[in-house]
């Protein structure tokens, strides 16, 4: 009698690493009907579809919490980019930008960075997750309604606090996003769209997520001189609106900062050890870098600088800010913002200065 059992598909000889934390094993998979249903050595079993995994890592699909793929899972479906990483599913509407609820023309910064003309035409955040759902891409998603959306398309101008009545329709939004499966709300107080509201504001709104068990996701007002201000700002909107916070990228931006994570995570611990939350989380890059608009006051305390692309000045792309480039920049940015009126760099902070915090690694590893 044989106890060769068959299955759909096996993974063969690669290095299992599960994700809880264990040491890698050497193990097959076995899947039928889409689910794993044996590991370990299944040397004497047989499948229709057999993938040798021998010197490879097997392991489950990675989590890429911090993404700005709104547009990217309409536009490329197949998401090779991430895919190709081991990313099988994204969390898009970071930073306070979300593709959806806005019908706009030409977005400002940072909302241009996801989609510019054309792209920003739903109404309702319902309607965007239609189109998603009527071409699913390869990638499984969570959405966060973005804060900065809201305010372009509720407000006449954003360089000043919301009023009652915007703040009551801002939060229709973010609830009706709510309803149609969005998984929290976003702010980016940092950028201009948002940099003026006020923190009661973001309490306002956030006040829909409560009922729905959804979560508070921010790229804080002033991650560098500043930024045990904004921790103590994001937990107290997590208070207030009763629900958990998610800190986006943390980091400690500037040179004169390296070394200040200390500080700050030491910041976290205490927050987390009290009992006046909802749960308090934070992601962190993988690298000691970071990527955003072109600022002024990002470039002037950033070691490195690196254009991405530039409407304003398309010659710069690719091309660091160096010498007579970077200071060519800065006065570009003083004088009505050329290159920051439509660019994308990236940021180099220093030589030292990763986060390493167990929250950090165990649940919200963005590779
Ligand atoms: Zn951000």
């Amino acid at each position: 009698m044989s106890n060769a059992a068959q299955y759909d598909t096996l993974i063969k000889g690669g290095y299992v690493i599960d994700g809880t934390g264990a040491s890698r094993v050497s193990a097959d998979v076995a899947i039928d009907d889409d689910r794993i249903v044996a590991v370990g050595d299944l040397g004497q079993a047989s499948a229709g579809r057999v993938i040798d995994a021998s010197n490879r890592i097997v392991a489950p699909g990675f989590i890429d919490v911090h993404t700005h793929d709104d547009r990217a899972l309409l536009a490329n479906p197949s998401m090779d980019m991430k895919v190709s990483q081991g990313v099988t599913t994204v969390v898009v509407g970071n930073c306070g930008i979300s593709l959806a609820p806005l019908v706009a023309e030409a977005p400002p910064p940072p909302l241009d960075l996801i989609g510019a003309k054309g792209a920003y035409r739903y109404q309702t955040f319902d309607e965007f997750l239609c189109d998603v759902e009527a071409a699913p891409a390869a990638v499984n998603a969570g959405f966060l309604v973005g804060h900065s959306t809201l305010r372009v398309a509720t407000m006449d101008s954003l360089d000043r606090a919301a009023s009652a009545r915007e703040i009551k329709a801002m939060r229709a939004m973010l609830e009706e996003g709510l309803c149609a499966g969005a998984i929290g709300f976003s702010t980016g107080l940092f950028y201009k769209p948002s940099i003026m509201a006020p923190t009661e504001e973001v309490v306002a709104i956030a006040a829909a997520l409560e009922a729905h068990g959804a979560r508070y996701v921010t790229h804080m007002r002033d991650e560098g001189d500043h930024v045990i201000r904004s921790l103590d700002e994001t937990f107290r909107i997590g208070r207030e609106a009763r629900s958990p916070v998610v800190v986006s990228h943390h980091k400690v931006q500037g040179k004169q900062n390296v070394g200040r994570s200390k500080e700050t995570l030491a910041h976290f611990d205490k927050h987390i050890g009290g009992h006046d939350h909802h749960g308090i989380a934070f992601d962190v890059y993988p690298y000691m870098a970071s990527s955003t608009v072109l600022k002024e006051d990002s470039i002037r305390v950033s070691k490195r600088v690196l254009v991405t692309w530039s409407k304003a000045r398309p010659e710069l792309a690719g091309r660091e800010l160096v010498g007579n480039r970077r200071r060519a920049g800065l006065r570009h940015l003083r004088g009505g913002g050329a290159i920051a009126a439509r660019g994308s760099g990236l940021f180099r902070h220093g030589r030292r200065g990763r986060t390493a915090h167990p929250l950090a690694s165990k649940r919200h590893v963005r590779l």
